[in-house]
């Protein structure tokens, strides 16, 4: 493991993340981060989960989790695979015309347009 994928280990585990999800969030195997968790104990605090810094929490508001929005938009775009909710891509099918969205890449609107490209494709 290199020095930062261990900080971010300890970043998380310090705000007290458990090490399946540590593994799914650093893309680690759940082994590798439970044996380092397990030699490098650390004590739970709220800590900025991008840059490490403790967070202080002078407003009463909610929880925070990032010291910044610095820090918020860095993470998430070191962490795509952990966006729950992606955005939707507009296609136009080349079958029926009809518009529709997508998270990934389709190219036609349904299985039945798709059939039917590839049946005219073949005649
Ligand atoms: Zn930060
Ligand atoms: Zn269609």
């Amino acid at each position: 493991m290199t020095n930062a994928e261990i900080n971010e280990i300890e970043i998380l585990r310090k705000r007290g993340i458990g090490y399946t999800k540590i593994a799914v969030i650093t893309g680690q195997a759940v082994n590798a981060v439970k044996s380092y968790i397990t030699r490098h104990p650390v004590e739970l605090e709220d800590v900025c989960l991008y840059c490490g810094k403790p967070l202080n929490h002078t407003d009463h508001k909610r929880q925070k989790t990032f010291c910044s929005s610095v820090c918020k938009n860095k993470w998430w775009y070191a962490h795509p695979h952990m966006m729950t909710k992606q955005t939707l891509n507009e296609y136009v099918c080349p079958v029926c015309g009809k518009k529709f969205k997508d998270y990934g890449k389709r190219v036609y609107c349904s299985v039945g347009c798709y059939a039917e490209a590839r049946r005219k494709n073949n005649g």
